[in-house]
């Protein structure tokens, strides 16, 4: 397997489902790994499921809408490991249904502050202590909803589409000072965002809009967000991969 030993990691949204999956990931591959999110005791669980597995971690909660939190994020795993070579944004909210005319306002600034602009402030101080350490590789979680619409969720599709964007800029300004910068659009995939959310019907629905006849697992898209993490992917930068069962193939 392809190894992270000497690397320092940050997974956000780390409690749970795919974060979870990407933490467990690279702490298999010998990274130390800051695992952080909102909920504290999701969190501090997968810091036990990776010292159980023989891996390396810390949780450091932080709230990703917060610019301040992620400085504080940065700095805590700087004190701790002393450097950051890898990154994976991801924590995200599914945010209120509704056409864009009835959208609630505070549910458009919610999804924005915590889905786009997580991201950018995830970046704005993971980059500039990637360039201290070395360099380094950040990898954003997208959606199939950041390369296509859907009726019902304007703010999660203009966030992701933002974040498809962001991670462009981001990788032409740092791919010449040894930081790569990917997104992946995972397909529906069953995690809790999914099924705390949604019915078993609107469940059946969606594993209907997937060619490959079935939802996604976290661990899938975490094998993918572990390759771009890694010096495999070491000519790829700005790109976006997709982890949809074949979602954007149609
Ligand atoms: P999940 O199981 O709900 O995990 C997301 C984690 O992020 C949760 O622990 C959540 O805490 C945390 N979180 C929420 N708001 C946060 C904040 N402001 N700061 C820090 N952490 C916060 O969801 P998931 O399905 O693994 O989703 C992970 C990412 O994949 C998201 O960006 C999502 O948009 C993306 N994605 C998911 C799917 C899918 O079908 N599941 C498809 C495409 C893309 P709480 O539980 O306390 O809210």
């Amino acid at each position: 397997m392809t190894n992270l030993r000497n690397k320092v990691a940050i997974v956000t949204g780390a409690a749970s489902g795919i974060g979870r999956e990407v933490a467990l990931k690279y702490a298999e591959a010998g990274a130390q790994v800051v695992v952080s999110d909102i909920d504290e005791a999701g969190g501090n669980d997968t810091v036990v499921l990776i010292k159980k597995a023989g891996g390396e971690a810390i949780f450091v909660q932080a709230d990703v809408s917060s610019a301040a939190d992620n400085e504080r994020l940065v700095n805590e795993t700087l004190i701790t490991y002393g450097a950051l070579h890898i990154a994976c944004n991801n924590a995200g909210i599914g945010g209120p249904q509704g056409p864009v005319g009835e959208y609630p306002i505070d549910g458009w600034d919610k999804v924005i502050g915590i889905n786009l602009s997580g991201v950018f402030y995830g970046m704005r101080y993971q980059i500039p202590a990637m360039l201290k350490s070395g360099g380094g590789a950040v990898v954003n979680i997208a959606s199939i909803l950041g390369q296509a619409g859907t009726p019902g969720s304007s703010a999660y599709v203009a966030a992701k589409h933002g974040v498809v964007g962001l991670t462009k800029s981001a990788a032409l300004e740092y791919s010449a000072q040894g930081i790569r910068v990917n997104s992946v659009g995972p397909g529906y995939i069953k995690t809790p965002l999914l099924t705390k959310n949604l019915t078993d019907d609107v469940i059946q629905s969606l594993v209907a809009l997937h060619p490959i006849g079935r939802l996604g697992e976290a661990s899938e898209v975490a094998e993918l967000v572990f390759w771009l993490s890694s010096d495999n992917a070491s000519f790829v930068t700005g790109a976006y991969y997709a982890v949809d069962g074949g979602y954007l193939a149609q």
